[in-house]
């Protein structure tokens, strides 16, 4: 294994994956993915050689790949992520595709993501609507920083960010959309135990005895938030929908529905707040219908 060639397949072998081998050596040798093709026989010296075996050593111990290399592709964006952020996954692309049908190309809108992490999907939205303000929201101030960091080197200026739980940050403030992956695992599912789950802060994985106690807070709290038209949508488990469209019904939300991601389970739900609806908060925007 002394060119790039042998290391390579060695790792594959081990790994069981052509895929990680690569990114692992791209990211150590700092190439990027094209360099591979014209340099399988560059050699490696030692220093590289031991270094590439402690990475690999690293992802055959369990740990996710995104965070040996501290970055992950999401939608179009390649975003950095530590183990201060949910590592993004491909299901959560459906709720960006659901948001961005709802919001409009050629006016400003109001958006806010709660529980933002890396920011993918505040990130995600605010590339594909220059025109769009996002708000990106989290507890974790470790995760901001990411998230900030994102939004610099993307070069996206249409978005901010707000310390805080869930709906705090947001007072005394509306909004046309918001979206939110929060965490829906129980508590007790020993998938929390296992795989990539183990290496994930757990605050933004596990959310009481029926993964729901976040979902029910941000149902409740983002009706108050929500221009009249607006729309809640939210990420959750594939057993959920029922209880998440009951939630919405029960909450006020009109035009409920669950959407289904590429693998056919129940994965996204929302509802909106209808136009002509007399909100307690702002009884102004509708007393002229009775
Ligand atoms: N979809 C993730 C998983 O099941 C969980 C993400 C979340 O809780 N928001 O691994």
């Amino acid at each position: 294994m002394a060119d790039v060639q042998g290391a390579l397949a060695l790792a594959t072998h081990r790994l069981g994956e052509r895929s990680e081998a690569d990114l692992l050596l791209l990211h150590l040798l700092g190439r990027p993915r094209s360099w591979l093709f014209a340099h399988a026989d560059e050699p490696l010296s030692m220093a590289q050689r031991l270094a590439y075996d402690a990475l690999v050593q690293r992802r055959l111990a369990g740990e996710p790949l995104a965070y040996i290399i501290g970055r992950r592709d999401f939608w179009t964006l390649e975003l950095e992520v530590t183990p201060a952020t949910l590592i993004p996954r491909p299901e959560t692309e459906r709720l960006v595709e659901l948001a961005l049908e709802r919001l409009p190309r050629d006016r400003a809108c109001r958006v806010a993501d709660l529980g933002t992490g890396s920011g993918a999907i505040a990130l995600a939205i605010a590339s594909e609507r220059p025109l769009a303000q996002v708000l990106a929201t989290d507890a974790s101030d470790a995760a901001l920083v990411v998230a900030r960091r994102n939004a610099q080197r993307l070069g996206l200026a249409n978005i901010s960010f707000a310390p805080g739980d869930w709906l705090a940050p947001l007072t005394g403030q509306r909004f046309d959309l918001i979206v939110s992956n929060p965490p829906y695992i129980e508590t007790a599912d020993p998938h929390l135990a296992q795989g990539d789950l183990r290496f994930e802060p757990a605050s933004a994985l596990a959310s009481g005895h029926d993964g729901l106690d976040d979902i029910r807070r941000i149902v409740r709290a983002a009706r108050d938030h929500l221009e009249p038209g607006g729309w809640l949508l939210f990420e959750h488990g594939w057993n959920q929908g029922a209880a998440c469209r009951s939630l919405l019904h029960e909450t006020g939300y009109a035009e409920v529905f669950t959407a289904l991601d590429l693998e056919g389970r129940e994965r996204v739900s929302g509802g909106d707040v209808l136009m002509n609806e007399c909100s307690d908060a702002r009884p102004d925007l509708c007393s002229f219908i009775y």
